[in-house]
């Protein structure tokens, strides 16, 4: 097997070879068909698998071939220096939750190596962090989101800022860290996508229709949480790896 013949898009083939990878691991063996034919993925996987890039070449190359069609509208940089706070709002098409800033940055550089010369815009966020400077970079565009539980919420309660009514896929990576005392009430707004999470008020219809999120879910470990979770909350589960 190798990524030459995995029906990626030519940018996307392109900085797969860029960033030097010339087979996919087993578990990129997995993802790659399963999210490109749609399904809701639960990967068990360890850190070194390969698990990052496992979700990211066959999301973003799934964007890349509806890019014109899906591409968020540009907000207006003058407007922007100007203050004028109505042309701009992050409307991310990929929101990847990680539990600290460490996996959050890991994943952000990933993001961007596969981003290299497409019109996808990846952004991070996470608590801790300058939020002054993160909300203006999620002003500047921001098409792949890569945020800690805590600053995703915070950040989507000023809806002039953030709304996730354009998102097709959700990842949760590290997921079983997320499960922690501290997180889980996080953790279960945001895997009650669909609901209030998702519903905008100031648009009349909602851009996003049940199912039309995918969701994907990586964990180190598979605890009964995640059995039920994924009873609950996913559409059709995939990937099992041990
Ligand atoms: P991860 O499990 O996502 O943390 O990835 C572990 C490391 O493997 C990272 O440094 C990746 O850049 C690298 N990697 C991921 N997929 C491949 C591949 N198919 N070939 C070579 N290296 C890879």
């Amino acid at each position: 097997a190798s990524f030459d013949n995995a029906g990626l898009h030519p940018a996307m083939l392109n900085n797969v070879k860029l960033a030097g990878y010339e087979t996919p691991t087993p578990i990129q063996r997995y993802c790659l068909p399963a999210i490109k034919m749609g399904y809701d993925v639960v990967a068990v996987a360890q850190t070194g698998s390969g698990k990052t890039a496992a979700y990211l070449i066959p999301i973003l190359n799934a964007l890349m071939g509806k890019a014109k069609k899906l591409a968020a509208p540009r907000p207006n940089p003058a407007a922007f220096r100007e203050g004028v706070d109505q042309a701009v709002r992050a409307e991310p098409l990929v929101v990847i939750v990680c539990p600290s800033r460490e996996l959050a940055v890991q994943v952000f550089s990933e993001a961007r190596k596969f981003c290299y010369r497409t019109m996808l815009r990846p952004c991070v966020i996470y608590g801790g962090g300058p939020a002054m400077e993160q909300r203006a970079q999620l002003q500047k565009g921001c098409d792949i989101l890569i945020s800690s539980p805590g600053r995703l919420i915070d950040f989507m309660n000023d809806t002039r800022l953030l709304t996730l009514r354009r998102v097709r896929y959700m990842v949760l990576d590290e997921a079983d860290e997320m499960l922690h005392d501290d997180w889980k009430g996080d953790f279960d707004i945001i895997m009650s996508g669909g609901g209030e999470l998702f519903h905008d008020e100031s648009k009349s219809s909602s851009y996003i229709e049940e199912g039309n999120i995918r969701y994907m879910l990586f964990s180190a470990t598979f605890p009964k949480q995640f059995r039920d979770l994924a009873k609950n909350h996913l559409a059709e589960t995939h990937v099992r790896l041990r």
